[in-house]
Protein backbone atom coordinates (compact mmCIF):
# COMPACT_ATOMS: atom_id res chain seq x y z
CA UNK A 1 0.00 0.00 0.00
CA UNK A 2 1.54 3.05 -0.88
CA UNK A 3 0.19 6.54 0.04
CA UNK A 4 0.69 9.85 -2.04
CA UNK A 5 0.87 13.61 -0.98
CA UNK A 6 -2.31 16.17 -1.50
CA UNK A 7 -0.88 18.86 -3.28
CA UNK A 8 -2.80 21.62 -5.25
CA UNK A 9 -5.88 19.31 -5.03
CA UNK A 10 -4.47 16.21 -6.51
CA UNK A 11 -2.50 13.14 -5.12
CA UNK A 12 0.77 13.06 -6.53
CA UNK A 13 4.06 11.39 -5.58
CA UNK A 14 6.65 13.43 -4.15
CA UNK A 15 9.57 15.31 -6.34
CA UNK A 16 12.39 12.90 -5.29
CA UNK A 17 10.45 9.61 -5.70
CA UNK A 18 11.65 8.09 -2.69
CA UNK A 19 9.73 6.34 -0.20
CA UNK A 20 9.52 5.67 3.17
CA UNK A 21 8.35 2.50 5.10
CA UNK A 22 5.19 2.42 7.20
CA UNK A 23 5.20 -0.29 9.99
CA UNK A 24 2.17 -1.68 11.21
CA UNK A 25 3.04 -1.74 14.82
CA UNK A 26 0.95 -4.38 16.17
CA UNK A 27 2.47 -6.78 13.69
CA UNK A 28 5.88 -5.34 13.75
CA UNK A 29 6.05 -5.59 10.19
CA UNK A 30 6.37 -3.20 7.20
CA UNK A 31 3.40 -2.97 5.61
CA UNK A 32 3.28 0.15 3.67
CA UNK A 33 5.10 3.14 1.79
CA UNK A 34 5.12 6.51 2.50
CA UNK A 35 6.52 9.89 0.34
CA UNK A 36 10.27 10.68 1.49
CA UNK A 37 9.21 14.24 0.84
CA UNK A 38 11.60 17.33 0.92
CA UNK A 39 11.59 21.20 0.37
CA UNK A 40 10.86 20.72 -3.02
CA UNK A 41 7.73 19.85 -2.51
CA UNK A 42 7.11 21.86 0.31
CA UNK A 43 7.57 24.47 -1.85
CA UNK A 44 4.96 22.90 -4.20
CA UNK A 45 2.54 22.69 -1.86
CA UNK A 46 2.94 26.33 -0.60
CA UNK A 47 2.95 27.54 -4.20
CA UNK A 48 -0.43 26.18 -4.42
CA UNK A 49 -1.77 27.38 -0.87
CA UNK A 50 -0.60 31.15 -2.17
CA UNK A 51 -2.57 30.64 -5.51
CA UNK A 52 -5.63 29.26 -3.77
CA UNK A 53 -5.49 31.85 -1.14
CA UNK A 54 -7.26 34.81 -2.87
CA UNK A 55 -10.11 33.34 -3.57
CA UNK A 56 -10.77 30.95 -0.44
CA UNK A 57 -9.59 33.56 1.85
CA UNK A 58 -12.47 35.88 0.04
CA UNK A 59 -15.18 33.40 0.14
CA UNK A 60 -18.33 33.99 2.02
CA UNK A 61 -18.21 32.24 5.50
CA UNK A 62 -21.42 30.33 4.73
CA UNK A 63 -19.25 28.79 1.48
CA UNK A 64 -16.38 27.78 3.44
CA UNK A 65 -18.85 26.52 6.29
CA UNK A 66 -20.76 24.31 4.30
CA UNK A 67 -17.44 22.63 2.57
CA UNK A 68 -16.12 21.75 6.23
CA UNK A 69 -19.53 20.26 6.79
CA UNK A 70 -19.20 18.00 3.87
CA UNK A 71 -15.67 16.74 4.98
CA UNK A 72 -17.22 16.13 8.52
CA UNK A 73 -19.81 14.33 7.26
CA UNK A 74 -17.76 12.13 4.82
CA UNK A 75 -15.45 11.44 7.75
CA UNK A 76 -18.18 9.55 9.47
CA UNK A 77 -19.48 8.09 6.77
CA UNK A 78 -16.23 6.63 6.22
CA UNK A 79 -15.68 5.87 10.19
CA UNK A 80 -15.70 2.11 9.78
CA UNK A 81 -12.21 2.53 7.42
CA UNK A 82 -11.26 5.15 9.08
CA UNK A 83 -10.98 3.73 12.04
CA UNK A 84 -9.46 0.57 10.98
CA UNK A 85 -6.82 2.51 9.23
CA UNK A 86 -6.21 4.37 12.38
CA UNK A 87 -5.93 1.47 14.54
CA UNK A 88 -3.74 -0.41 12.00
CA UNK A 89 -1.34 2.66 12.10
CA UNK A 90 -1.20 3.17 15.20
CA UNK A 91 -1.82 0.05 17.36
CA UNK A 92 -4.59 1.58 19.30
CA UNK A 93 -7.37 -0.77 19.75
CA UNK A 94 -10.25 -0.17 17.26
CA UNK A 95 -13.09 0.23 19.46
CA UNK A 96 -11.20 3.79 20.53
CA UNK A 97 -10.23 4.33 17.43
CA UNK A 98 -14.06 3.89 16.64
CA UNK A 99 -15.10 5.61 19.56
CA UNK A 100 -12.90 8.91 19.94
CA UNK A 101 -10.42 9.65 17.41
CA UNK A 102 -13.01 9.59 13.98
CA UNK A 103 -16.10 10.80 15.67
CA UNK A 104 -13.67 13.57 17.09
CA UNK A 105 -11.62 14.27 13.92
CA UNK A 106 -15.45 15.21 12.45
CA UNK A 107 -16.53 16.90 15.41
CA UNK A 108 -13.85 19.08 14.91
CA UNK A 109 -14.72 20.06 10.86
CA UNK A 110 -18.28 20.61 12.24
CA UNK A 111 -17.46 22.42 15.34
CA UNK A 112 -15.30 25.48 13.38
CA UNK A 113 -17.82 24.83 10.30
CA UNK A 114 -20.26 26.36 13.04
CA UNK A 115 -18.04 28.66 14.93
CA UNK A 116 -16.68 30.54 12.31
CA UNK A 117 -20.25 31.73 11.23
CA UNK A 118 -20.30 33.08 15.25
CA UNK A 119 -16.75 34.75 15.23
CA UNK A 120 -17.12 38.44 15.67
CA UNK A 121 -15.02 41.11 16.33
CA UNK A 122 -14.42 44.08 18.07
CA UNK A 123 -15.57 47.65 18.01
CA UNK A 124 -15.19 50.90 20.03
CA UNK A 125 -16.34 54.26 19.96
CA UNK A 126 -15.37 57.19 21.73
CA UNK A 127 -18.12 59.92 21.42
CA UNK A 128 -16.17 62.54 23.18
CA UNK A 129 -13.44 62.07 20.18
CA UNK A 130 -15.98 61.33 17.70
CA UNK A 131 -13.87 58.27 16.45
CA UNK A 132 -15.22 54.19 16.32
CA UNK A 133 -12.52 51.58 16.42
CA UNK A 134 -13.16 48.57 14.97
CA UNK A 135 -11.16 45.35 14.50
CA UNK A 136 -10.87 43.40 11.05
CA UNK A 137 -9.98 39.90 11.82
CA UNK A 138 -8.36 39.29 8.62
CA UNK A 139 -6.46 35.14 7.71
CA UNK A 140 -3.08 35.35 8.03
CA UNK A 141 -2.01 33.49 4.21
CA UNK A 142 -0.47 30.49 4.08
CA UNK A 143 -0.12 28.78 7.62
CA UNK A 144 1.76 25.37 8.08
CA UNK A 145 0.32 22.33 10.48
CA UNK A 146 1.83 19.88 12.11
CA UNK A 147 1.07 16.68 14.01
CA UNK A 148 2.20 13.68 16.07
CA UNK A 149 0.84 10.26 16.16
CA UNK A 150 -0.75 9.69 19.39
CA UNK A 151 -4.23 10.81 18.10
CA UNK A 152 -3.47 11.25 14.31
CA UNK A 153 -6.27 12.12 12.30
CA UNK A 154 -8.03 13.72 15.98
CA UNK A 155 -5.26 16.44 16.02
CA UNK A 156 -4.46 17.27 12.70
CA UNK A 157 -7.93 18.30 12.05
CA UNK A 158 -7.78 19.97 15.06
CA UNK A 159 -5.57 22.88 13.42
CA UNK A 160 -6.81 22.45 9.71
CA UNK A 161 -10.28 22.73 10.81
CA UNK A 162 -9.77 26.50 12.50
CA UNK A 163 -7.35 27.59 10.01
CA UNK A 164 -9.47 26.75 7.17
CA UNK A 165 -12.63 28.03 8.86
CA UNK A 166 -11.33 31.42 8.86
CA UNK A 167 -9.92 31.19 5.53
CA UNK A 168 -6.59 30.58 5.76
CA UNK A 169 -4.44 28.21 3.05
CA UNK A 170 -2.59 25.31 4.58
CA UNK A 171 0.42 22.98 4.34
CA UNK A 172 0.26 20.35 6.66
CA UNK A 173 2.42 17.23 8.00
CA UNK A 174 1.03 14.62 9.87
CA UNK A 175 3.47 12.21 11.39
CA UNK A 176 5.54 9.89 9.57
CA UNK A 177 4.55 7.76 11.77
CA UNK A 178 0.91 7.03 11.43
CA UNK A 179 0.58 8.86 8.15
CA UNK A 180 -2.58 6.58 6.74
CA UNK A 181 -5.75 8.52 7.70
CA UNK A 182 -4.28 11.80 6.53
CA UNK A 183 -4.06 10.21 3.09
CA UNK A 184 -7.66 9.12 3.74
CA UNK A 185 -8.49 12.85 4.64
CA UNK A 186 -7.18 13.76 1.53
CA UNK A 187 -9.10 11.65 -0.75
CA UNK A 188 -12.24 13.01 1.15
CA UNK A 189 -11.23 16.29 0.75
CA UNK A 190 -11.22 16.37 -3.40
CA UNK A 191 -14.68 14.43 -2.95
CA UNK A 192 -16.27 16.94 -0.74
CA UNK A 193 -15.10 19.99 -3.20
CA UNK A 194 -12.65 21.50 -1.37
CA UNK A 195 -11.17 23.91 -3.92
CA UNK A 196 -7.28 22.74 -5.23
CA UNK A 197 -4.33 24.12 -3.43
CA UNK A 198 -6.58 25.46 -0.15
CA UNK A 199 -5.52 22.52 1.70
CA UNK A 200 -2.19 20.44 1.19
CA UNK A 201 -0.62 17.64 2.86
CA UNK A 202 2.64 16.05 2.92
CA UNK A 203 4.19 13.38 4.06
CA UNK A 204 7.74 12.88 5.16
CA UNK A 205 10.25 13.30 8.01
CA UNK A 206 10.13 15.70 10.41
CA UNK A 207 13.75 16.68 9.99
CA UNK A 208 13.47 17.18 6.19
CA UNK A 209 9.66 18.31 4.95
CA UNK A 210 8.35 19.20 8.60
CA UNK A 211 11.59 21.69 8.71
CA UNK A 212 10.72 22.75 5.70
CA UNK A 213 7.60 24.09 6.39
CA UNK A 214 8.69 26.03 9.87
CA UNK A 215 11.26 27.66 8.09
CA UNK A 216 9.34 28.50 4.91
CA UNK A 217 10.17 32.17 4.93
CA UNK A 218 6.20 33.35 3.23
CA UNK A 219 4.53 30.53 5.66
CA UNK A 220 3.00 32.96 8.33
CA UNK A 221 1.84 30.94 11.18
CA UNK A 222 2.88 27.28 12.71
CA UNK A 223 0.96 25.20 14.56
CA UNK A 224 2.63 22.37 16.08
CA UNK A 225 1.79 19.33 18.30
CA UNK A 226 4.23 17.07 19.23
CA UNK A 227 7.38 16.88 21.81
CA UNK A 228 8.82 19.52 23.87
CA UNK A 229 11.96 19.07 22.21
CA UNK A 230 10.89 19.38 18.89
CA UNK A 231 9.52 22.19 20.17
CA UNK A 232 11.85 24.22 21.37
CA UNK A 233 13.60 23.59 17.78
CA UNK A 234 10.51 25.09 15.87
CA UNK A 235 10.77 28.19 17.88
CA UNK A 236 14.29 29.00 17.75
CA UNK A 237 13.62 28.53 13.68
CA UNK A 238 10.22 30.31 13.39
CA UNK A 239 10.50 33.37 15.83
CA UNK A 240 13.26 35.02 14.77
CA UNK A 241 11.39 35.02 11.51
CA UNK A 242 8.12 36.39 13.55
CA UNK A 243 5.83 34.06 12.71
CA UNK A 244 2.83 33.21 15.00
CA UNK A 245 3.80 30.35 16.93
CA UNK A 246 1.36 27.78 18.80
CA UNK A 247 2.95 24.98 20.32
CA UNK A 248 1.37 21.97 22.23
CA UNK A 249 4.15 20.04 23.94
CA UNK A 250 4.74 17.35 26.50
CA UNK A 251 3.62 16.53 29.61
CA UNK A 252 3.77 14.65 33.48
CA UNK A 253 0.24 15.28 34.42
CA UNK A 254 -0.36 14.78 38.10
CA UNK A 255 -3.62 12.88 39.45
CA UNK A 256 -4.50 14.50 43.12
CA UNK A 257 -6.80 11.64 44.62
CA UNK A 258 -8.24 12.85 47.94
CA UNK A 259 -9.83 10.51 50.53
CA UNK A 260 -13.32 12.70 50.10
CA UNK A 261 -13.33 11.70 46.43
CA UNK A 262 -16.38 9.42 45.05
CA UNK A 263 -14.01 6.44 45.07
CA UNK A 264 -15.61 4.20 42.77
CA UNK A 265 -15.72 6.96 40.05
CA UNK A 266 -12.35 8.09 40.77
CA UNK A 267 -11.23 4.33 40.23
CA UNK A 268 -12.74 3.80 36.85
CA UNK A 269 -11.24 6.88 35.34
CA UNK A 270 -8.10 7.26 37.00
CA UNK A 271 -7.36 3.81 35.23
CA UNK A 272 -8.30 5.70 31.87
CA UNK A 273 -6.27 8.52 32.64
CA UNK A 274 -3.23 5.83 33.42
CA UNK A 275 -3.63 4.12 30.45
CA UNK A 276 -6.31 5.40 27.55
CA UNK A 277 -4.54 4.76 24.72
CA UNK A 278 -1.65 3.04 25.88
CA UNK A 279 -0.74 5.96 28.22
CA UNK A 280 -0.22 7.92 24.94
CA UNK A 281 -2.01 10.79 25.57
CA UNK A 282 -0.37 13.77 26.14
CA UNK A 283 -3.26 14.78 28.99
CA UNK A 284 -2.52 11.59 30.40
CA UNK A 285 -2.23 11.64 34.66
CA UNK A 286 1.25 9.57 34.80
CA UNK A 287 1.55 10.58 38.65
CA UNK A 288 -1.22 9.62 41.09
CA UNK A 289 -0.35 11.28 44.18
CA UNK A 290 -2.85 9.61 46.84
CA UNK A 291 -3.26 11.18 50.25
CA UNK A 292 -1.84 8.90 52.73
CA UNK A 293 -5.15 7.80 54.82
CA UNK A 294 -6.36 5.91 51.37
CA UNK A 295 -3.23 5.39 49.80
CA UNK A 296 -2.92 1.72 51.14
CA UNK A 297 -6.82 0.96 50.10
CA UNK A 298 -5.60 2.67 46.42
CA UNK A 299 -3.15 0.69 45.83
CA UNK A 300 -4.93 -2.89 46.28
CA UNK A 301 -7.52 -1.64 44.49
CA UNK A 302 -5.95 -0.03 41.68
CA UNK A 303 -3.66 -2.72 41.04
CA UNK A 304 -6.51 -5.40 41.04
CA UNK A 305 -8.34 -3.15 38.47
CA UNK A 306 -5.04 -2.99 36.40
CA UNK A 307 -4.37 -7.22 36.30
CA UNK A 308 -7.68 -6.76 34.52
CA UNK A 309 -7.02 -5.18 31.66
CA UNK A 310 -6.09 -6.89 28.50
CA UNK A 311 -2.89 -6.21 26.27
CA UNK A 312 -3.66 -7.78 22.89
CA UNK A 313 -4.80 -7.92 19.41
CA UNK A 314 -6.07 -3.88 18.34
CA UNK A 315 -9.63 -5.29 16.55
CA UNK A 316 -10.93 -7.64 19.18
CA UNK A 317 -13.53 -5.93 20.76
CA UNK A 318 -12.48 -6.53 24.66
CA UNK A 319 -8.66 -5.64 23.92
CA UNK A 320 -7.97 -2.42 26.39
CA UNK A 321 -4.50 -1.82 25.43
CA UNK A 322 -3.17 -2.07 21.78
CA UNK A 323 0.22 -1.95 20.67
CA UNK A 324 2.30 0.99 21.08
CA UNK A 325 3.44 2.90 18.04
CA UNK A 326 6.77 1.93 17.46
CA UNK A 327 9.45 -0.32 18.38
CA UNK A 328 11.96 2.86 19.15
CA UNK A 329 9.36 3.48 21.10
CA UNK A 330 8.71 0.81 23.07
CA UNK A 331 12.29 0.27 23.86
CA UNK A 332 11.97 3.92 25.25
CA UNK A 333 9.26 3.14 27.70
CA UNK A 334 10.79 -0.02 29.13
CA UNK A 335 14.18 2.01 29.67
CA UNK A 336 12.08 4.36 31.40
CA UNK A 337 10.75 1.55 34.03
CA UNK A 338 13.80 -0.36 34.24
CA UNK A 339 15.73 3.40 35.41
CA UNK A 340 12.48 3.75 37.95
CA UNK A 341 13.16 0.54 39.40
CA UNK A 342 17.46 1.38 39.39
CA UNK A 343 16.28 4.72 41.16
CA UNK A 344 14.68 3.09 44.17
CA UNK A 345 11.03 2.53 42.36
CA UNK A 346 8.87 -0.49 43.22
CA UNK A 347 7.33 -2.20 40.66
CA UNK A 348 3.92 -2.77 41.69
CA UNK A 349 2.53 -4.10 38.46
CA UNK A 350 3.74 -4.63 34.82
CA UNK A 351 7.26 -4.01 33.58
CA UNK A 352 7.41 -6.57 30.50
CA UNK A 353 6.97 -6.10 26.97
CA UNK A 354 3.93 -8.53 26.34
CA UNK A 355 3.73 -11.45 23.56
CA UNK A 356 0.30 -11.67 22.29
CA UNK A 357 -1.14 -14.43 20.62
CA UNK A 358 -0.61 -14.24 16.77
CA UNK A 359 1.26 -11.60 16.97
CA UNK A 360 4.87 -11.87 18.09
CA UNK A 361 6.69 -9.20 16.58
CA UNK A 362 3.94 -6.39 18.31
CA UNK A 363 5.11 -3.55 19.90
CA UNK A 364 3.07 -5.10 23.79
CA UNK A 365 3.49 -3.08 26.90
CA UNK A 366 1.80 -4.14 30.00
CA UNK A 367 0.30 -1.53 31.85
CA UNK A 368 3.12 -0.64 34.47
CA UNK A 369 2.35 0.87 38.28
CA UNK A 370 5.57 1.97 39.89
CA UNK A 371 5.84 2.95 43.94
CA UNK A 372 7.99 6.17 44.07
CA UNK A 373 9.24 7.84 47.44
CA UNK A 374 9.94 10.72 45.91
CA UNK A 375 8.90 13.27 43.22
CA UNK A 376 12.59 14.26 42.02
CA UNK A 377 13.22 10.79 40.16
CA UNK A 378 13.52 10.31 36.63
CA UNK A 379 10.37 8.66 36.28
CA UNK A 380 8.16 11.69 37.71
CA UNK A 381 9.99 14.40 36.21
CA UNK A 382 10.23 12.96 32.09
CA UNK A 383 7.02 12.00 29.96
CA UNK A 384 7.73 8.54 29.01
CA UNK A 385 4.28 8.88 27.09
CA UNK A 386 3.42 5.15 27.55
CA UNK A 387 1.35 3.17 29.60
CA UNK A 388 3.55 3.71 32.71
CA UNK A 389 2.58 5.33 36.12
CA UNK A 390 3.56 6.22 39.61
CA UNK A 391 2.26 6.22 42.60
CA UNK A 392 3.45 8.21 45.64
CA UNK A 393 1.53 9.22 49.00
CA UNK A 394 1.14 13.04 50.14
CA UNK A 395 -0.45 14.01 53.51
CA UNK A 396 -1.74 17.82 52.70
CA UNK A 397 -3.04 20.26 50.29
CA UNK A 398 0.51 22.22 50.12
CA UNK A 399 2.34 19.40 50.17
CA UNK A 400 0.71 18.17 46.59
CA UNK A 401 0.25 21.60 45.05
CA UNK A 402 3.98 21.33 45.72
CA UNK A 403 4.26 18.58 44.27
CA UNK A 404 1.62 18.56 41.60
CA UNK A 405 3.77 21.96 40.26
CA UNK A 406 7.31 20.52 40.65
CA UNK A 407 7.98 19.54 36.76
CA UNK A 408 8.98 21.86 34.12
CA UNK A 409 5.73 20.69 32.82
CA UNK A 410 2.26 22.13 33.24
CA UNK A 411 -0.31 21.31 30.65
CA UNK A 412 -3.41 19.46 32.85
CA UNK A 413 -3.92 18.01 35.88
CA UNK A 414 -7.36 16.18 37.85
CA UNK A 415 -8.23 16.21 41.01
CA UNK A 416 -10.30 14.36 43.19
CA UNK A 417 -12.20 15.42 46.28
CA UNK A 418 -15.87 16.48 47.35
CA UNK A 419 -14.45 19.77 48.43
CA UNK A 420 -15.46 22.71 46.77
CA UNK A 421 -13.26 25.00 48.65
CA UNK A 422 -10.66 23.12 48.11
CA UNK A 423 -10.99 22.25 44.23
CA UNK A 424 -11.29 26.53 43.96
CA UNK A 425 -8.33 26.54 46.04
CA UNK A 426 -6.27 24.15 44.36
CA UNK A 427 -7.39 25.25 40.81
CA UNK A 428 -5.99 28.59 41.52
CA UNK A 429 -2.84 27.33 42.35
CA UNK A 430 -2.06 24.29 39.96
CA UNK A 431 0.14 25.73 37.25
CA UNK A 432 -1.50 23.66 34.46
CA UNK A 433 -3.34 25.22 31.32
CA UNK A 434 -6.46 22.22 32.27
CA UNK A 435 -7.89 21.49 35.52
CA UNK A 436 -9.79 18.14 35.67
CA UNK A 437 -11.86 18.31 38.73
CA UNK A 438 -13.98 14.92 39.45
CA UNK A 439 -13.14 13.82 35.82
CA UNK A 440 -10.49 13.77 33.14
CA UNK A 441 -10.36 13.91 29.44
CA UNK A 442 -13.92 16.08 29.29
CA UNK A 443 -13.56 18.15 26.21
CA UNK A 444 -15.93 20.96 25.66
CA UNK A 445 -14.54 22.00 21.89
CA UNK A 446 -15.51 25.73 22.68
CA UNK A 447 -12.86 25.80 25.85
CA UNK A 448 -9.15 27.24 25.49
CA UNK A 449 -6.74 23.97 25.12
CA UNK A 450 -3.04 23.93 25.77
CA UNK A 451 0.07 24.22 28.66
CA UNK A 452 2.21 26.48 30.39
CA UNK A 453 5.84 26.13 30.95
CA UNK A 454 7.71 23.74 28.80
CA UNK A 455 4.22 22.29 27.84
CA UNK A 456 3.38 24.77 25.51
CA UNK A 457 2.63 28.45 24.20
CA UNK A 458 -0.56 29.61 23.04
CA UNK A 459 -4.28 28.09 23.43
CA UNK A 460 -6.27 25.91 20.56
CA UNK A 461 -9.88 25.54 20.59
CA UNK A 462 -12.82 27.63 20.15
CA UNK A 463 -12.16 31.37 19.96
CA UNK A 464 -9.03 31.01 20.87
CA UNK A 465 -7.95 29.16 17.40
CA UNK A 466 -9.61 31.56 15.41
CA UNK A 467 -8.25 34.54 17.37
CA UNK A 468 -4.60 32.47 16.60
CA UNK A 469 -5.43 31.96 12.82
CA UNK A 470 -6.47 35.47 12.28
CA UNK A 471 -4.21 38.54 12.39
CA UNK A 472 -6.38 41.72 13.91
CA UNK A 473 -6.32 44.74 12.03
CA UNK A 474 -7.68 48.48 13.75
CA UNK A 475 -9.59 50.61 11.58
CA UNK A 476 -10.04 53.90 13.16
CA UNK A 477 -12.38 56.29 12.02
CA UNK A 478 -13.14 59.83 12.83
CA UNK A 479 -16.28 61.72 12.17
P1 LIG B 1 7.56 14.76 17.68
O1 LIG B 1 7.90 16.08 18.24
O2 LIG B 1 8.66 13.78 17.48
O3 LIG B 1 6.86 14.89 16.26
C1 LIG B 1 5.69 15.66 16.06
C2 LIG B 1 5.64 16.12 14.62
O4 LIG B 1 6.71 17.01 14.39
C3 LIG B 1 5.80 15.00 13.60
O5 LIG B 1 4.96 15.26 12.50
C4 LIG B 1 7.25 15.12 13.21
O6 LIG B 1 7.55 14.61 11.93
C5 LIG B 1 7.45 16.62 13.25
N1 LIG B 1 8.83 17.07 13.42
C6 LIG B 1 9.85 16.41 14.01
N2 LIG B 1 10.99 17.16 13.95
C7 LIG B 1 10.66 18.29 13.31
C8 LIG B 1 11.38 19.46 12.94
N3 LIG B 1 12.68 19.59 13.20
N4 LIG B 1 10.73 20.45 12.31
C9 LIG B 1 9.41 20.35 12.05
N5 LIG B 1 8.67 19.26 12.35
C10 LIG B 1 9.28 18.25 12.99
O7 LIG B 1 6.43 14.16 18.62
P2 LIG B 1 5.74 12.75 18.54
O8 LIG B 1 6.72 11.74 19.06
O9 LIG B 1 5.13 12.55 17.20
O10 LIG B 1 4.55 12.94 19.58
C11 LIG B 1 4.65 12.72 20.94
C12 LIG B 1 4.74 14.02 21.69
O11 LIG B 1 3.65 14.86 21.37
C13 LIG B 1 4.68 13.85 23.19
O12 LIG B 1 5.66 14.64 23.80
C14 LIG B 1 3.30 14.35 23.56
O13 LIG B 1 3.16 14.84 24.87
C15 LIG B 1 3.11 15.43 22.56
N6 LIG B 1 1.70 15.74 22.42
C16 LIG B 1 1.24 16.92 22.92
C17 LIG B 1 -0.11 17.24 22.82
C18 LIG B 1 -0.66 18.54 23.36
O14 LIG B 1 -1.76 18.89 22.97
N7 LIG B 1 0.04 19.25 24.21
C19 LIG B 1 -0.98 16.34 22.18
C20 LIG B 1 -0.47 15.15 21.69
C21 LIG B 1 0.87 14.87 21.80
Amino acid sequence: MKIENYINGELVAPTSNSYLDNYNPSEGKVYGKIPNSNELDIENAYQAAEKAFPLWSTSSVEFRSKILQRIADLIIENLEELALAESKDNGKPLSLASAVDIPRASSNFSFFAKAITQFSSESHENTAIHTVNFTLRQPLGVVGCISPWNLPLYLFTWKIAPALASGNCVVAKPSEVTPYTAYLLAKICIKAGLPKGVLNIVHGLGAACGNAIVSHPNIKAISFTGGTKTGEHIAKTAAPMFKKLSLELGGKNPNIIFSDCNYEKMLQVTLKSSFANQGQICLCGSRIFVEESIYEKFKSDFIAKVEQLKVGNPLEKNTDLGALVSKEHLEKVDTYVKKAINEGGVLLYGGKKVEVNGFSQGYFYQPTVIEVVSNECTLNQEEVFGPVVSLMKFSSEDEVIQLANATKYGLSASLWTSNIDRSMRMSQQLKAGIVWINTWLNRDLRTPFGGTKSSGVGREGGLEALRFFTEPKNVCIQY
